[in-house]
């Protein structure tokens, strides 16, 4: 049964199925115990506290929880192969598919050592969300292998590639689930995986999105995360009454991401001061040349001892004296422990999952405005839907049309989400979630179950 609260003039509301009791008041948002919270949350445990939070300010029934919150499928496989020195390696795939009530499922693949089935599952939920909160046709995957990338050759990355499309081509398709490229995982990644996959399917570039832009990949893409980061986090500061003109920014990760989103944000006036990968940060109150750090990262493959900057942790980084935080490397970074050493009026969500539920609440308390992951990343996948998009139609758009479509579609999602919370009074990303999950829970009942 469809009915409940519109909470924009656009998007209902699922809040009951027939079976559910009576429906009470609409409950207001509190912020939860935090001794509740004072222990470690696994990846999924943290996006299934985000999910709920959401779920209550909706009224949402435990059967609709239940059906949004179990993924459809969950895939993991072996990946047994011979080493280029001849030794045998077995490696473990993931894929999970959350949810396909909107559309094809969609999601990046990611080769990272922490990879493991919670975190993936955490992942593939989020996608969901992402998708339905910018309002692109598509549910949630999510697929990962746990390798830590830098101690393979390249013919190495290609064969275990080969080798999981292998396990998992059945499962995959362009109307089905279509991976894109995530932590350790790049355009090139994605052209072995359409290879492989056309092997037994014939041609079929909308299989996977984020390819080289020379083999069916869209122009635009490779920043198109990035660029939504800067884009959202140019809108956030006018609600501040900031400009970006001058406002002092602190990114953690400099991949395709965390550059991308530094080279736009300076672009646009922001000076980046401090910037940190793997190996540690980087320092400078007056601002860093973004042009002349990429030059330095590619050539040393490290940020750290940039000519001018003081080198800086990890931890320091996140603790900077800046107007705004971008955490664009791993989840959980920002916790109950570290929550309230974080000095910047405005995080954005760059990472997926970098913000423990723990230090939400302290955010919250402390009144810091936080851009979700669901709403601040959903760049990538806006412009993988229009690469996909451009693969079915067998016609390549302009770059410029690419971004000012993406412009639209995140201006749009972000205003949309702000009214939200503007007019529940919850956080942005209670707000974000609230939309996502309306959508997906509409269009799950009106298909019907
Ligand atoms: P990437 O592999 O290109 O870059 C990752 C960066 O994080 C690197 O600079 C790496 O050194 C740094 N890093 C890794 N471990 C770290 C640690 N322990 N401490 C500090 N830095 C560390 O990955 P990416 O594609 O830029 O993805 C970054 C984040 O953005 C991930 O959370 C990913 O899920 C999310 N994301 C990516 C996309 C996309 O289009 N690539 C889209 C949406 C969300």
């Amino acid at each position: 049964m469809v009915d409940g609260h519109n909470v924009d003039g656009h998007v209902g509301v699922i809040s009951r199925v027939a079976s559910d009791p009576a429906p009470h008041t609409v409950p207001r948002f509190q912020l939860p115990d935090l001794r509740e919270l004072q222990h470690n949350m696994h990846a999924n445990e943290s996006a299934q506290r985000y999910f709920h939070q959401a779920a209550d300010i909706m009224d949402l029934s435990q059967n609709m929880r239940t059906l949004l919150s179990t993924p459809l499928r969950e895939v993991k496989v072996q990946i047994a192969l011979e080493m280029d020195d001849g030794q045998l390696a077995t490696f473990i795939g993931f894929r999970v598919q959350h949810d396909k009530a909107r559309g094809p499922m969609k999601g990046g693949l990611r080769y990272h050592p922490e990879v493991d089935g919670d975190e993936v599952l955490a992942l593939a939920s989020l996608m969901t969300w992402k998708s339905a909160v910018v309002n692109i046709p598509y549910g949630g995957a999510k697929g990962g292998i746990a390798i830590d990338p830098s101690k393979y050759s390249q013919r190495e990355i290609e064969r275990i590639t080969r080798k999981f499309v292998d396990e998992i081509h059945e499962v995959i398709g362009p109307d089905k689930d279509i991976p894109a490229p995530d932590m350790g995982t790049n355009a090139q990644t994605m052209a072995w995986i359409m290879n492989q996959y056309e092997k037994y399917h014939g041609f079929n570039p909308a299989v996977v999105t984020g390819k080289p832009v020379e083999l069916h990949g869209a122009d635009g893409r490779e920043e198109a995360t990035g660029r939504g980061v800067a884009i959202v986090t140019q809108a956030a500061l006018e609600r501040l009454k900031r400009s970006i003109k001058g406002a002092t920014i602190a990114i953690q990760g400099f991949g395709n991401v965390g550059s991308y989103a530094s080279r736009i944000l300076s672009e646009l006036g922001a000076k980046i001061v401090a910037i940190a990968d793997q190996w540690g940060g980087i320092y400078n109150p007056h601002g860093l040349d973004i042009a002349r750090l990429m030059e330095h990262s590619r050539t040393t493959g490290k940020v750290i001892d940039f000519e001018g900057a003081t080198n800086i942790s990890n931890a320091e980084l996140l603790a900077a004296d800046v107007d705004v935080l971008i955490p664009a490397a791993l989840g959980g970074v920002l916790t109950g422990e570290n929550a309230k050493d974080v000095r910047a009026r405005l995080i954005v969500e760059a990472a997926n999952g970098p913000t423990t539920p723990e230090a939400d609440v302290i955010f919250e308390k402390n009144n810091l405005l936080v851009i979700p992951d669901i709403l601040a990343n959903a760049g990538g996948v806006t412009v993988s839907y229009f690469e996909w998009a451009q693969n079915r139609q067998h016609f390549k758009w302009e770059l410029s049309e690419v971004r000012s479509r993406l412009e639209r579609t995140m201006t749009e999602s972000f205003d949309r989400v702000w009214k939200i919370a503007t007019e529940k009074n919850v956080p942005l990303r209670t707000a974000a979630y609230v939309l996502g999950i309306g959508r997906v829970g509409r269009a799950t009942i009106l298909a019907g179950i």
